[in-house]
């Protein structure tokens, strides 16, 4: 665990961090992409920021934890258990699975270990039990120095489908589905009190969400747009760093554009080939993510001219699931 970077401020002077950062990737490297920053959110709330693999939220009261993701390799949750024990003995009390990508759920089994109950969407447990045996054989595990063979199914054990409020600790958390932004299931998780939101699958920050998987595009940009209207002021996102509702417009804007433009194209009957050469969105090329420029555009088009999400492709047709 001793490989576990942890700061709860990622500020502390550029140059020295940048030193820092790179001894500490070395041992990233050999220590499976561990490294992650455990930041206060709010007295009570944190956000454990990977930026190599996955994020997540964590509550912490008297009468216990939330979780709200679980990272992507049992060794990478137990980092994130033993974080949140340097804080806390509290048990663990709920597990919220946001989304239905493996990187986000598949350290499950050592909070299942812990007690937690465990709390998603029903399309996301549907898709879980389509998607798990495909998901543990397609990440990354062996460049990360992980077994696969460690990741186990924990499925939800409560499932809802439009609103769920659970308190913990005199707090209120509320469970919102207000529609599939990059997948189905995409569960926000307000924290009124903190004036805080997980932001699920719907919005990730200064990065490129995998458009393999939304059914819609007017869908999601129809999400990311109510979500405006829900009084908050920091966001906890899937991937990248923690995010204003400056960062949310952003990212709107972003996903209106790639709608705009690859409608445009399908429209007008443009190849995809030559679709990829002219749509380089040069002005989003320092987010996360813009390798996968293509492949992404590829899925939109084919989404926008079959009227099916590659998702919904059998396995052997799909292609290999990115790390986030
Ligand atoms: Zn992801």
């Amino acid at each position: 665990m001793d490989h576990y970077f942890n700061r709860r401020k990622r500020h502390p002077g550029l140059k020295v961090r940048g030193i820092c950062i790179a001894g500490l990737l070395v041992l990233a490297s050999w220590a499976g992409n561990a490294i992650a920053e455990f930041e206060q959110v709010a007295p009570d709330l944190y956000f454990n920021y990977d930026h190599g693999g996955s994020n997540s939220a964590i509550l912490i009261t008297e009468e216990g934890v939330l979780v709200v993701d679980t990272r992507m390799h049992p060794d990478d949750a137990e980092l994130l258990l033993a974080e949140i024990r340097t804080h806390t003995d509290a048990p663990i009390k709920y597990v919220i699975n946001s989304q239905f990508h493996g990187d986000h759920y598949m350290g499950n089994k050592v909070f299942a270990r812990e007690g937690a109950t465990f709390i998603a969407h029903t399309d996301t447990k549907a898709v879980i039990l389509e998607r798990f045996e495909y998901e543990v054989n397609s990440r990354p595990f062996a460049s990360r120095g992980q077994d696969s063979s460690e990741v186990e199914l924990v499925l939800p054990d409560i499932l809802f489908n439009t609103q769920l409020n659970l308190t913990l600790g005199g707090r209120t958390i509320e469970l919102l589905y207000i529609g599939a932004g990059q997948n189905e299931g995409d569960t926000l998780v307000h924290f009124p009190h903190a004036r805080a939101m997980h932001s699920g699958g719907v919005f990730h920050n200064r990065s490129w969400a995998n458009t393999s998987y939304t059914p819609s595009f007017d869908g999601w940009v129809n999400v990311l747009t109510a979500m405006q209207d829900i009084d908050v002021d920091t966001y906890l996102p899937p991937h990248g760093p923690l995010a204003t509702k400056k960062d949310l417009e952003a990212f709107t804007q972003f996903i209106a554009k790639l709608n705009s433009s690859v409608k445009s194209a399908v429209t007008a009957g443009t190849p995809l080939a030559e679709m990829l050469q002219n749509l380089t969105f040069d002005e989003y090329s320092e987010w996360r993510g813009y390798d996968r420029r293509e492949r992404n555009l590829t899925a939109m088009h084919e989404l926008m001219t079959t009227g099916e999400a590659q998702y919904f492709v059998p396995n052997e047709r799909a292609a290999p699931i990115p790390s986030q």
